[in-house]
C-alpha cells in the first residue's frame, strides 16, 4: 500500500458531504442574486449576497478538487502497489492516468508532502522519474541520518543511492 487508506477516505467522504450540502445552498445564492438584480434592489442587499456566494462557491470548487485529487491519489496507488522496486518513468504513468505530466507532478508531489502516498518518491538523481521502494527493508534500514563533512549541516540520506547535501549540493559518502 503506498496510500494512508483512512486519509483519503475520510476526506472523500467529508468533501463530499460538503459539495451535498452546499449545492442547494448554491442554487439558493443564485436565485437570491437574480433576484436582487431583477428587483433593482442594489446596495446592502447585493453586496451581502455577492460575499456570501464569493465565499461559498470558492469552498465548494476546492472541495470538488479534492475529491478529484483524493480520486486520482487511489488510482496511483492502485497503479503502483504491485510494481516492483525501482524507477518508472513519470511520462509513462502520467500517460496511464490520462493527464499532463506537470499536472501529475504537482498532485504527486503535494500527496507525498501530505504522506497520503507512502514508499515512492520522484528519483532525486532524474527528477523524470519516481522511485518505489516498497521492499522489504524498513525505513530504518533504508535512510540514516548523517552530517554533511564540508558545511557540517545534518542531512538524511538514503542508503544505496548518490546523495548532496541539502544546504551547499556536496556530495554526501553513504
Ligand atoms: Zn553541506
Amino acid at each position: 500500500m503506498y496510500y494512508e487508506v483512512a486519509k483519503i477516505r475520510s476526506k472523500k467522504i467529508l468533501c463530499s458531504i460538503i459539495i451535498a450540502l452546499l449545492t442547494p445552498f448554491v442554487a439558493i445564492l443564485g436565485i437570491l442574486l437574480l433576484y436582487v438584480l431583477l428587483t433593482h434592489n442594489e446596495g446592502e442587499a447585493l453586496n451581502a449576497v455577492l460575499a456570501f456566494l464569493f465565499v461559498t462557491v470558492i469552498i465548494y470548487i476546492r472541495s470538488i478538487r479534492q475529491v478529484k485529487r483524493a480520486h486520482i491519489v487511489q488510482r496511483i496507488n492502485h497503479m503502483l502497489e504491485q510494481d516492483e522496486d525501482g524507477l518508472i518513468p513519470i511520462a509513462d504513468i502520467a500517460q496511464q492516468l490520462g493527464m499532463e505530466q506537470r499536472h501529475f507532478l504537482r498532485i504527486f508531489i503535494d500527496a507525498v508532502g501530505k504522506a497520503q502516498l507512502r514508499r515512492c518518491s520522484i528519483y532525486p538523481e532524474d527528477p523524470t522519474y519516481i522511485i518505489l521502494d516498497n521492499g522489504s527493508l524498513k525505513i530504518k534500514e533504508r535512510f540514516r541520518a548523517t552530517h554533511c563533512k564540508v558545511c557540517g549541516a545534518a542531512n538524511v540520506i538514503r542508503l544505496g543511492l548518490d546523495e548532496h547535501c541539502k544546504y551547499c549540493g556536496s556530495k554526501i559518502e553513504s
